[in-house]
Order: C-alpha cells, then sequence, then structure tokens
C-alpha cells in the first residue's frame, strides 16, 4: 500500500465511524500534506501497528477536515437566504405565489424575510410556512427609517407585532450613526430582542454594533452585508470580539468574489470563522425580483469554491441553527 493509499483507506476507516467530512476518494486528498509517516505501517508486527493506526486515525482525521474536498460544479447546494424583502411596491407585480415558486426555482429551502410593511411579510409567511422565516421590520413606511430609533410610536407599533408570537428577529433596521443607538427606544428594543431570543438584524457599520453589544452583550446579532464596505480584517475583528455576533455577505459578491474568483482573505476568513457567515440577495427594490434565481446562482458559484463542509454551513446550516427552533 503505497502512503496515499494509506491515508485513505484511514479516512475510510474514520468514515465508517460517522464522520461526515471524511473524504472517501483518493483523487481528493489535498497535495499539501505530507504521507511520510504512514511509509512504515507495513513493516511493524500487528500490535504496534494497531496503536500506530488508531493515532493516525486522529491525525487523518484532522488532516481530512483540512483538505476537505469542494462539491462538484453540478450540486445544488440548498440555500437559506438570509435578506429578504417584500415591500408594498412588490405587491401587485409579483404575488405571494410568484415570489415562493421563485425561491423554489433557485433552490432556496429557507428565507429570512422582512418587508416594509410588514404585512408583506405575512402574506408570504401565510402561503409557505415553512420556507418563510418572519422577522419584524420598524418600517411601517419608508419615511419611518429616518427617525425610528428614537419614535415612541414605531417602538409601541413593534410590541404589539411581537405579540403575535411569529417572528424570529427584529430587522432589517438601519443605524446610520452610533450615536443612534443612544435612545430608550433603542435599549428596549435591545432588552425585548434579549428577553424573546429575538435576532437583530442590523445594517451598519462596525461602531453602532460594538455599541449594541455595551447596552446587552447576549443580545445576539446578524449583521447585514458584512458591513457592506467593511473588509475582511474589519469584519474578522468583529467576529472575533463579539461571540453573538453572526453576518451574511448578500450585496457583497463583488467584494468577495471578483470576476468570479474567491478572493484569498474572505476565503481565510470564512475558513476562519466558518460558523459565523450566512448568504442572501437583498430584493430591496422590485427590479431586482426577475434577477432573483442568477443571483441566487452567483453564490452557489462561490460558495463551490469552499471546502464542502464550509460551503455547506454558510449556504444553509448556520442560519437554521440561529432561526429555526
Ligand atoms: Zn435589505
Amino acid at each position: 500500500m503505497d502512503p496515499p493509499a494509506a491515508v485513505a483507506a484511514v479516512a475510510v476507516a474514520v468514515a465508517g465511524s460517522g464522520r461526515k467530512y471524511v473524504v472517501l476518494r483518493r483523487s481528493t486528498l489535498g497535495t499539501n500534506a505530507s504521507y511520510g509517516e504512514f511509509a512504515d505501517l507495513k513493516v511493524m508486527p500487528h500490535h504496534q501497528r494497531t496503536a500506530k493506526t488508531l493515532s493516525r486515525v486522529i491525525l487523518a482525521a484532522l488532516l481530512v477536515f483540512v483538505t476537505s474536498p469542494t462539491l462538484p460544479a453540478d450540486t445544488t447546494l440548498p440555500i437559506f437566504d438570509t435578506h429578504i424583502h417584500y415591500n408594498r411596491d412588490d405587491w401587485a407585480p409579483f404575488s405571494p405565489q410568484a415570489v415562493i415558486t421563485l425561491l423554489q426555482r433557485a433552490g432556496v429551502t429557507r428565507a429570512l424575510v422582512s418587508s416594509t410593511p410588514d404585512d408583506g411579510t405575512l402574506m408570504l409567511y401565510r402561503h409557505d410556512t415553512q420556507r418563510i422565516i418572519p422577522v419584524l421590520r420598524p418600517y411601517r413606511t419608508p419615511a419611518d427609517r429616518v427617525d425610528w430609533f428614537r419614535s415612541a410610536d414605531v417602538l409601541a407599533y413593534m410590541q404589539k407585532r411581537l405579540a403575535r408570537n411569529i417572528y424570529r428577529g427584529i430587522g432589517e433596521l438601519h443605524l446610520t450613526d452610533a450615536s443612534h443607538t443612544d435612545t430608550a427606544q433603542i435599549a428596549r428594543l435591545v432588552e425585548d430582542a434579549v428577553n424573546h431570543e429575538l435576532v437583530l438584524h442590523v445594517h451598519s457599520d462596525a461602531e453602532p454594533i460594538r455599541k449594541l453589544f455595551t447596552i446587552r452583550p447576549q443580545v445576539k446579532i446578524l449583521w447585514a452585508h458584512a458591513g457592506m464596505s467593511a473588509g475582511p480584517s474589519l469584519v474578522g475583528e468583529l467576529l472575533d470580539s463579539h461571540p453573538r455576533l453572526w453576518t451574511e455577505v448578500s450585496l457583497r459578491t463583488g467584494d468577495i468574489a471578483p470576476n468570479g474568483r474567491l478572493d484569498a482573505e474572505w476565503r481565510a476568513l470564512f475558513l476562519r470563522h466558518p460558523e459565523r457567515f450566512m448568504v442572501g440577495t437583498d430584493t430591496w427594490a422590485t427590479f431586482i425580483w426577475p434577477e432573483y434565481v442568477d443571483i441566487v446562482e452567483e453564490h452557489r458559484d462561490w460558495l463551490r469554491q469552499l471546502p464542502k463542509d464550509v460551503a455547506l454551513k454558510i449556504a444553509h446550516d448556520n442560519a437554521a441553527r440561529l432561526f429555526i427552533r
């Protein structure tokens, strides 16, 4: 048995123990690992071999984890889209059933939806209570976006809606300045989020995110668009500092995979924090809907360039763990 074959055999043995990320084909083993240690397996007495093999099973499991294969090009990854709006302007051109059909065609098995007004979310939810995960948006009309964070009316409206008990989060909400987190309404909102286990879906720069965690470190935040303009080092710094921060990368495909090729720094960050990233499309305007299936496919293109286990987490599993009860 030549050394790579030995590794493959050990890997198959580990696969038999039920680990789902194990490589089964020799051809998928990485080229950056050293197989030299495995060369002496065949000349040892059986009992020594057993002990050595055991320690090598562990080593091989680690090795295989590091060199987990990518997905074949024709794989349709299940997608949990964490950034959908079904706003008032969308309702006439795209019926709730038309939207659900688009999600099905795109292979989107779950979707986090928030809308201006919230009734759009409720319409989609009624059509497909399995696929649609409702998130309560503070904005009754687009005008609320300007000063919702200091409006007692908006807070009262939200608390009334939250009593429906169907929501898994609050957002997508905008905080364009860190000082906007200093209001009594935001303090109450963060308190409600913690008490009702709701995730805040926040569109902001890094500073408002840091300030929200100073109000209540227990709050869970999904950072929209990974800060929209934040680079991988800043996103990584925030994820390192805040264990209850997740981020979704809607509208960031141009940064993450310019010309379709996964950027090396983003790739390194995905591998460093594989549990904390999610994907999303952001249907912020009606003209996005006809492009929806293609936008989802663009996400799959760069996800396929990641190790399979990481791709599955970012495409679907991280969001499922956070939002499905
Ligand atoms: Zn949005």
